[in-house]
Parts: C-alpha cells; structure tokens; sequence
C-alpha cells in the first residue's frame, strides 16, 4: 500500500477544507523572524526579531521553528501557494547560516546549547523524565529541528534542507559517540520526541548506514523491551513521550527487516488505540496513561487527552497501514481526524487546543499566534496540513479510497483523476468521478467501514454485487473510461459507547461521529489563551459531575431517548447532540453516565459529599503543586538533585536523596501555610524545609501531611533537603492554602 504525494490529492470543500484554510492562516499569523531569534541567538548571530514568549522563551526555545517548518512544507504540498515556499526557503537558508556559524553542524535553539551539549558528549548526565541536566526536553526539542528539516526535503523538495540535516545529523552522530549504550540508554530517560525515527529517515535519504546504526542505538529499551515481550506497562507514563518512539521502531523494523519491533509497534498501538483511547481516539489524563481499568481521573480532570498524542497515534496508524495493509488502522484513524484532531481547532479563529477534557459540563482553551506557543500549537499547526495523505492509497495498479471527503486525487503515473463528492457525514453518500486519458482496466477498492451498514455500490447507476463487509474493502474491477461514475451509499445508526474501563459512562456514537450537547456558555475563563505558562489550561469552574444529565432506568430505553433531528443532530430530552467537531466556545458534554434508578440516588449522594471536600480543599488553595508530573513541575520551576518520581497505586510521587526546591505563587499573599502530602508517614528529622531560603517553621506533622508556616512573600520557594543521604519520603502534592 503506497499514499499519495500531498500535491496529488486536493481538498474540495467541508469542514476539512475549511479547517486547512483557517490553519493557512494562522500559519501566515506567525513571524519567521521571531522563530528564528532563538537559533540566531545561540549562533551568536543578530537576532531580526525579538523570539516569542511563553514556551518559546522559557527552556523550550525554538521548537515551534522546527514544527513551523513541517507546516509550511506540507501545508505548500497540500495548496501549492508560493507564500509557503518562500518562507520556507527563508527559513532553511537562516538556519544554514546558523550551522555554518556554530562551524560543527549544529544548529538549534536550546539556551546555552553549546555548554549543554558538551556535558552529554563528555558524559555527564543528568537525566529524568522531562528534564536533562536541568535543561526542559532538550532531545524533544531537537527533534522538532529534524523534523522540520525532513519535512522541507520530503515534501517541499528543499535540497539546501538535506544538507544542512545531514550536518546536523553528523554532529549528532559525533556528540554520542564517546557515550556507552548505558550513557544513551540514561539520555533517553528524558523525553526524546521521535529522534530515532528521524535517523531512520536520514538512512532513508542517504542510503549511510550510519544513520540506522543510530536509529537503533537511540531507541529506548526501556519502553522497546516490555513492547517485545507483549506487556502493556505503560500505566503512568507520560502518553506523549512514548508514542513517538513507537513510530521509530516500526520505520527501523521496515529498514531492518526486525519484525519483532513492527509486532511491538503493533502491539503498543492495539493497546493504546483499544483499551486506553476515549470515544474521540484521544489517550491519558494530565498527560500521562491512566489505569486501563479506572478512567474515573480522566472524568474528573480538567486535563484531558491532549493533541499531541493523537497527533502521533495519527502517524502512527498511518504507518501500519501501509506497512500492513490492514483496514483496522483506518478505523481508528478516521474516528481520531473527524473527532479529536478536526475538534482541536477553532474553525473561524484557528486556535488550537492542548486538553480536551471528557469531565461533563467543562470546556476547552484555544491558542493565539502571539501568545501561545505550546507543544500542541507546534503539532497543531501540522495537523491541518495533511488531511490529504490518506483519503486515497494505492498498490501497484489499484486505487483505493479510504475516506468519504470531498477531494480529488490525480494519480499522475497512471495519468487517471477520481473525483468524490460528498457530504459526508451529513448525507451517507459518496460519488467517484473517473477521468482518464484512456480506458483501463483496474480495482477500485471502498473502504466499507467498519461502522457502515448496508453498504451499497452502483456504476453508472448500476447496482453492484458486491463481495465485502465491514472493516474490509469492496473491489470493483473493470475497465474504466472518463465519465464513468460510482456511488456509494450506506447506514449508520446511533450506538451508546462505553469507557474500555467498563464503568458506567458511555458516549453517542454515529458512524464515526462522536455527538456531544452544548450545555452552557458561562464562566468560559481563559477561553483564549493567554501568554502564561498554563494558558492551554482552563480556569473557569469545574461543574460538579453529579449535576450532568445521566442515563437513568432501563438501558434499553436509553438510545430511544435520542431522536434524530436535521444534519447529524439529535434531541436527548431537553440537550440537543451534535457533532462534537462542531462543539466550540461552550461548555458541553460528551460522556454520560448510566444507572438504575436506585443506584442513581445512592451514587449521587456519595458524590455529592465526595466532590463537596474536594471542592472545598481548592477553595482555600492559592497554588498548588503535583508533585512528580511533568507540567506542574515546569510551571512551579522544579529544581532538584539526586531525585527521582513516579507512579504508584495511581498517584505521582517525587522524592529526593539531595534536595528539591518549587516556587509557589502567593500573589494575593492570602496563602498562610503550606501543606505537603507524602505518600508514607512521615519521620520526624529525616529532612529538612527551607522558605526563602530560611528554615520553616513546622506547625504540625501528622501521618501523611505536613504543615509549615508561609512567609508573606508573592512568590514562595520552598526547598525541601533531605539529612545525610537519605531519601525523604514520596511527595505527592504541596498546596499553598489560605486557613
Ligand atoms: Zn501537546
């Protein structure tokens, strides 16, 4: 199975189209110049613009530039608008001038890049899981660089981009040079985005076999291993460090010919795709993979899937699709582009979105060009580029249409244009358009989805027999001339779709349309992010859970409830469902809970009680700290030596056999003392806290909490040492709270 090249394949209208044309224009809203600062600066070249803010200027400088220039490339395959190409040259031939001027082939945008990679050349490593030698994701970063590079060659056929990656990739293949498997392995530890990949890719482009070697040597076995063996350990980790590497090693497998790797990479995507996605394809709560049997944190959170991570599930479904010829991967893909990545944008404004959180009654948070420079503003700016690359495929002498969108696809080798017009999924129907120079004689395979019943084809108004079911294709072979003209047509009813975890909590499915209601538009908080370092999170109310329309009685009443309306609505009662690609600027509910009338009224009391505690705790606190979790970390400027964190029985954890420091925000100065929470009691003198500097004053200790005296400082930091070696016991949260 071969894709189609992005300029091969044209968008023709609905709300694909629409969301590339919004993102065209968030990509022309962004200055080349102030994503270039970064590398400039490292290069010790004049900046021709001040560099962004928010994550741009925080640690993780320059690496909307390397996604930028993914965006670009494939944005300019998809429209060929020259804007595009011209920025993108731009672009390549800074970053040139950067490389020649750092004169070993290294170009990026890490502050202090020089000093910090000379640390790790020499061996000194420093590593967890989002920090290495206290430098944010500096691998993660760099890997956005390659990307980038590889997307100008690939799709925008930029020779000066090759080079300057194979520079690149050289001065890399130098940096670990003197480093042991051990040494790497202990770089790995800290998120490394899809690095192994792109050396596959580097292979790919220059036959050196280097470069493979490299790929191999850079892919963490930590995560491989358990993947060979078929065991899912993946509860805990943070979700978006590990897809990429998935991806890696299903290209390395295609290279090597390694296909326990490919069976790794198939049995990671079964997993998370099955037993760890939610309705709309996405995966994991505040960033990190839940139990796959207790959900119940991802209902709760304001933290929802986040792009990124289906984004990278997108790749790499893509990839075992083509790899294996296998519909299955298609299924998943569809239900993710329509639900979770066409979801993640603004459809008139552009702004993309970090969390998407299924808690009923909450809300998501859109981007800015000029404020918001997140990891899923980089992978956002790419998703709406590409929604071409897998409409249509095709093997040797067979075309197959994968995707009911409205497009076109002009295979230019077989000199044959189909056109598909649709309204799918406001009208289940589909026509394909033939044009071609001469008659010719192949199959047209239709994906019969999986959700589709009934599935009919007529050529030319000609019903078909046709041999297929769901999750498989329908072929049709013959000899085809300009004019001739297929359409298809097919069901789709509306199903009730569980959590995988089983609990009680299910969605509105329709085909592959996930409805959801529109509940209210209040208290919106931040609904457009602002340049601060948790702008992509909300900060309006959370609703308590037990105010949310539940499904109560019967269940074989439940789906009689929803009764069908125009374009893909439905009333529920007094809620009306719709596609949740359509949901924006308001807060709505996807997943609903379902009782017996009985187990209703007594769930709801506990609740009640429940969520008023909790309610109640965030009421006093003025900041808080999860401890162990990368963001919460990052926002609180975590600092620490000799520490380690971690996943146990469902909670973040760090502990220190050094110390560990965190800044908390007391800008009100109504924060009186500061509660921490370990996750084993407490012994007195096994550490040590300091505020500000000076010793704290403990107020009371008591099993697992402990609690100090704030000063009446705006911004506390609070150090916690740890006496003679020892770790101290697990931090799992430290809040700042007013009585
Ligand atoms: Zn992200």
């Amino acid at each position: 199975m071969q894709p189609f090249a992005l300029q091969e394949v044209k968008l023709t209208g609905g709300p694909f189209k629409n969301a590339q044309d919004v993102d065209l224009k968030y990509i022309l809203a962004l200055n080349p110049d102030k994503l270039l600062a970064p590398y400039l600066i490292d290069a010790g070249l004049p900046e021709k613009a001040p560099r962004y803010g928010n994550w741009e200027s925080s640690g993780l400088d320059g690496h909307i530039g390397g996604h930028y220039l993914s965006a670009l490339a494939m944005m300019y395959a998809s429209t060929g608008k020259p804007e595009l190409k011209k920025r993108l040259d731009y672009m390549i031939d800074q970053l040139a001038r950067c490389q020649a001027k750092n004169g070993n082939g290294y170009v990026g945008g890490i502050p202090q890049g020089k000093v910090f990679w000379e640390r790790i050349h020499k061996g000194d490593i420093d590593g967890s899981s989002f920090g290495l030698n206290n430098t944010w994701v500096p691998l993660y970063n760099i890997h956005k660089l390659f990307a980038g590079l590889r997307d100008a060659c690939e799709y925008a056929g930029n020779k000066q981009a090759k080079q300057v990656l194979i520079g690149l990739g050289d001065w890399f293949v130098d940096l670990i040079k003197p480093l042991s498997d051990e040494q790497i392995q202990q770089v790995l530890r800290t998120e490394h985005g899809g690095i192994n990949e792109t050396f596959a890719d580097l292979y790919i482009l220059t036959k050196d076999k280097k470069y493979l070697e490299t790929a191999q040597r850079i892919s963490h076995r930590a995560i491989l291993e358990p993947l060979l063996a078929h065991e899912d350990k993946l509860t805990g980790l943070h979700a978006n460090t590990q897809i990429p590497k998935v991806i890696g090693f299903e290209k390395i497998a295609t290279l090597t010919g390694k296909r326990d790797w490919s069976e790794a990479a198939m049995f990671f995507w079964q997993n998370v795709s099955q037993t760890r996605s939610v309705a709309f394809g996405g995966n994991s709560v505040r960033e990190h993979f839940n139990p796959t049997t207790d959900f119940s944190q991802l209902l709760r959170s304001n933290q929802g899937p986040e792009t990124c991570n289906s984004f990278n599930m997108l790749r790499l479904s893509k990839a075992l699709f083509l790899d294996k010829n296998d519909v299955s991967y298609v299924d998943f893909y569809e239900r993710t582009l329509y639900n979770h990545i066409l979801s993640s944008q603004h459809p008139e404004k552009g702004g993309f979105v970090y969390f998407t959180p299924i808690r009923p009654n909450h809300y998501r948070v859109y981007s800015q060009p000029e404020t918001s420079m997140w990891c899923c503003v980089g992978s956002g700016l790419e998703n709406h580029t590409k929604y071409a690359e897998l409409i249509y495929s095709h093997s040797a002498s067979d075309l197959f249409v994968n995707l009911f969108i409205p497009s076109t696809v002009n295979w230019t080798n077989k000199a044959l244009k189909l056109t598909q017009r649709t309204e799918f999924p406001y009208q289940n129907q589909s026509e394909l358009l033939v044009e071609t120079a001469k008659p010719q004689e192949f199959s047209l395979n239709i994906r019969y989805p999986k959700w589709a019943e009934n599935l009919t084809v007529l050529v030319n108004g000609k019903a078909q027999s046709i041999d297929g079911k769901p999750a498989s294709y329908v072929a049709i072979n013959r000899k085809w001339k300009s004019g001739d003209k297929v359409t298809v047509r097919f069901k789709t009813t509306t199903r009730l779709e569980q959590l995988p975890d089983g609990s009680n909590w299910s969605a509105f499915v329709n085909g592959p349309i996930v409805l959801a209601a529109k509940t209210s538009t209040a208290d919106l908080t931040g609904l457009f992010a602002d340049d601060s370092r948790m702008g992509h999170e909300t900060k309006g109310k959370l609703y308590p859970i037990t105010s949310a329309y539940a499904l109560v009685g019967d269940p074989a009443t439940y789906l009689n409830r929803v009764k069908p309306t125009e374009n893909l609505r439905f009333t529920l009662d007094s809620l009306t469902l719709q596609p949740f690609y359509e949901v924006h600027d308001a807060r709505y509910q996807m997943y609903f809970q379902t009782f017996s009338q009985a187990a209703y009224d007594e769930q709801k009391a506990r609740m009640k009680q429940q969520e008023a505690e909790a309610l109640a705790l965030e009421a006093l606190t003025v900041d808080k700290v999860n401890c162990g979790e990368q963001q919460p970390e990052v926002d609180h400027q975590y600092k620490g030596e000799k520490s380690e964190s971690g996943y146990d029985d469902e909670q973040f954890w760090r502990r220190t056999r050094s110390y560990i420091t965190y800044q908390l925000q007391n800008k009100t100065r109504t924060g009186k003392y500061i509660d921490i929470y370990t996750l084993e009691n407490t012994t007195p003198d096994t550490m040590q806290f300091l505020i500000n500097g000076k010793p704290a004053e403990i107020l009371s200790r008591a099993g697992k909490t402990i609690r100090l005296k704030a000063d009446d400082n705006e911004v506390i930091t609070l150090t916690i040492k740890a006496q003679d070696g020892k770790n101290t016991p697990r931090f799992h949260q430290i809040r700042l709270i007013t009585n």
